[in-house]
C-alpha cells in the first residue's frame, strides 16, 4: 500500500472562496458578512473537485492520501480568533465529508483556529472534534500563526504545552506546517514553508521538548527544510550545546516527509536520515504544479525518485511507503485495520 501522507484540498469548489470573500470582507463592514455557513455544496461537487489528486494517485501508483485543508488557506494571521474558528471549522468539515464520500483515498488531517497571539490551548476544542468526531488521525499545526513575522513563542515554550497535552491524550501526530506569507520578503511555498520547516527543528534542537512529551510526535514537511543538507550543522549545533546526539535526541520524536522535488534531494535524504524516520509524501496538487522538462514527469511525483533511490531494501521500501505512517498516525494503522487491512511486513 502507498500511502502519501501529506495532501492539501488545494482545489476546492469556488463556493468556499466566496464565503472566505465574504467573511473577510465582513471584517470591515458587518453588512457583507455571509448570511450562513451553509456552503450549499453537493456530495457531486465535492467529489468531482477531486478529480485531479484521484488521477494522480492513480496514475502514480498511489492508493491513500492523508489530505487536509489547503495549507496557505489557513492563513491564521487574517482577521481575528472568531474568524479563524468559524474557516477552520467548514474547512475541516468539507474534508471529512470528502474522507466520508472516498473513504479508500482519503483520510482526514485538520487544520487548528489558531491566531496570532491567541493561547494554543484555545484549539483543543476543536483538535477534540477532529479527532474523535471526524475520524482525523493527524493535525497540521502552524508554528507561526503571524504569518512570516513569528510573533509568537517558539514551539518548545511552555506556551504550546497544553496543546502538546492533547496531541499526547489524543495520540495522533502534528505536521509543523506554516500558512501563507504576508511578509513580502518571503515567497509562501519557496521560502516562508523551508524557512518554517528548518525554524522549527532548530527550536526543537534549543529547548528539550520531548524530554517534558516523550510520545508527543512531530513530521516536518517539504523534505524537513534545509535541515538534511545541513545535518552536519545541526549535529555541530547540538554538539556545542552540550545537548545528546542529534537522531538520539530527536528522532525518536521527529520525521521528515519527502515532499522534495527532485532526485538528488531524495537521495540525499535517504542518505542522511534513518530510514524509520522518512514518510512518503508528495503534497499534490499544491506547491509545484508543473512538469521537469528534464524528466518529462510533475516535480511533485515524489513516487518516481524514491523507486530510484538505490541500496533501499524492499523493507526499506515497505517502511517508507507505508509502516512507518502506520506507526507515526497510530489512528491510521488503527482504522486501516479496521477496514481489513493490517501491514503487510512486520516492523
Ligand atoms: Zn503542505
Amino acid at each position: 500500500m502507498i500511502i502519501d501522507i501529506h495532501g492539501h484540498y488545494t482545489t476546492e469548489p469556488q463556493a468556499l472562496h466566496t464565503f472566505r470573500d465574504k467573511q473577510l470582507a465582513g471584517l470591515a463592514d458587518a453588512a457583507r458578512r455571509p448570511a450562513s455557513t451553509d456552503l450549499g455544496i453537493s456530495d457531486e461537487v465535492l467529489v468531482k473537485s477531486v478529480a485531479p489528486q484521484l488521477k494522480f494517485q492513480k496514475e502514480r501508483g498511489g492508493d491513500l492520501t492523508i489530505f487536509s485543508p489547503r495549507a496557505g488557506g489557513m492563513a491564521h494571521h487574517i482577521g481575528t480568533e472568531a474568524v479563524s474558528i468559524e474557516w477552520t471549522t467548514l474547512c475541516n468539515d468539507l474534508i471529512h465529508r470528502i474522507c466520508t464520500l472516498l473513504p479508500g483515498s482519503f483520510v482526514g488531517v485538520g487544520q487548528l483556529p489558531q491566531s496570532p497571539g491567541v493561547a494554543p490551548k484555545n484549539c483543543i476544542r476543536e483538535l477534540e472534534r477532529i479527532v474523535t468526531k471526524l475520524g482525523f488521525v493527524g493535525v497540521n499545526l502552524n508554528p507561526d500563526p503571524s504569518g512570516g513575522y513569528w510573533t509568537d513563542p517558539p514551539l518548545i515554550d511552555k506556551y504550546w504545552y497544553p496543546l502538546y497535552e492533547k496531541l499526547c491524550e489524543l495520540d495522533v501526530p502534528a505536521m509543523i506546517h506554516v500558512s501563507s506569507s504576508c511578509n513580502p520578503n518571503f515567497h509562501h511555498t519557496g521560502a516562508h514553508y523551508i524557512n518554517g520547516d528548518t525554524t522549527a527543528f532548530m527550536q526543537l534542537i534549543q529547548g528539550n521538548l520531548f524530554k517534558d512529551f516523550p510520545t508527543l510526535k512531530f513530521v516536518i514537511p517539504h523534505g524537513g527544510g534545509a535541515v538534511p543538507y545541513h545535518w552536519g550543522r545541526y549535529r555541530g549545533l547540538c554538539q556545542d550545546m552540550g545537548k545528546p546526539a542529534l537522531a538520539e535526541y530527536l528522532l525518536k520524536n521527529v520525521y521528515f516527509d519527502t515532499c522534495v522535488y527532485h532526485l538528488p534531494g531524495i537521495e540525499l535524504l535517504a542518505k542522511v536520515i534513518p530510514v524509520d524516520n522518512i514518510l512518503f509524501a508528495s503534497e499534490m496538487v499544491g506547491a509545484v504544479k508543473g512538469i521537469d522538462p528534464q524528466t518529462g514527469h510533475h516535480y511533485d511525483d515524489t513516487k518516481r525518485y524514491v523507486d530510484q533511490v538505490k541500496g533501499l531494501s524492499e523493507q526499506d521500501r515497505y517502511k517508507i511507503f507505508e509502516g512507518n505512517a502506520r506507526r507515526v498516525y497510530p489512528r491510521l494503522d488503527a482504522l486501516l485495520k479496521k477496514r481489513g487491512k493490517p501491514g503487510t511486513h512486520k516492523l
